[in-house]
């Protein structure tokens, strides 16, 4: 992790969650908002201007929309980073009518049709950091706790799924498109998917070092997981295991 001032760079996904997951934040997070920035796009990141561009946005959110601070809580960026910006104890400027209670994620990009085509890295990054949000707050995935900017009238902040006056934002090409639908369709499962990953993990992790100390493969206690016997049969054959290691000659 890298720091600048308040901006905090994580480049490694897994070194963001775990700074999350340890953080404590008093104030109760309810919601996710999904936003690309438009301005700045892919063309104005060169690889390594990442606390430059954080810079810019919250000199221009400061001076031209007046706001205290840079407006997001997170920003992602096309190699995958994330950035940490405005604390996340502190109520976002991401959308009007659904600031309360939101942690706002801006995804550097304009992901409307035709614009910047997300790279691969950028998209696993998005996915990681909506379902790792999801598991530290305890949100469900669904359409009041996952929001597009899109969704929301910007003259009266009235909810309207995509009527009225309101932005493309993220993106009317962001993971498929930037309806109720297409999140439903494109973005809720993949984030679902991962979540069920990131909560397997340490199963997972469990699995691999059982099967390399008995010598037995993950599969056999993987299926022995799925019994309710198998957690005494697994601590036996660790203990057995690590009897041997102890008593093997120098
Ligand atoms: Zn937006």
């Amino acid at each position: 992790m890298k720091q600048k001032g308040q901006f905090l760079l994580f480049t490694d996904r897994n070194e963001f969650r775990a700074w999350l997951n340890k953080a404590t934040f008093s104030r109760k997070i309810t919601r996710l908002q999904d936003h690309h920035t438009w301005e700045p796009s892919y063309n104005d990141f060169n690889g390594s201007n990442h606390f430059e561009m954080l810079q810019d946005m919250k000199d221009y959110h400061m001076k031209k929309m007046g706001y205290h601070d840079i407006a997001q809580n997170l920003t992602t960026f096309p190699d995958g980073s994330i950035a940490v910006c405005r604390p996340i104890d502190d109520m976002p400027a991401g959308i009007l009518g659904a600031n309360p209670g939101a942690l706002c994620i801006e995804n550097i990009g304009d992901f409307d049709s035709g614009r910047d085509v997300m790279t691969i890295a950028h998209k696993e990054t998005i996915i990681f950091v909506n379902a790792a949000c999801a598991i530290k707050f305890k949100l469900a995935v669904n359409n009041t706790t996952i929001l597009y900017h899109h969704w929301f009238d910007q003259d009266t902040g009235v909810r309207t799924n995509g009527t009225g006056d309101t932005k493309t934002c993220p993106g009317t090409n962001f993971f498929g498109g930037n309806t109720v639908d297409s999140a439903q369709k494109f973005f809720y499962p993949q984030i679902s998917s991962k979540i069920q990953t990131l909560t397997n993990e340490p199963l997972d992790k469990a699995l691999d070092f059982i099967s390399a100390k008995t010598g037995i493969n993950k599969e056999h206690w993987f299926n022995s997981a799925l019994t309710t016997d198998w957690l005494p049969e697994c601590f036996t054959k660790i203990a057995d295991a690590w009897q041997k290691d102890i008593n093997k000659p120098a």
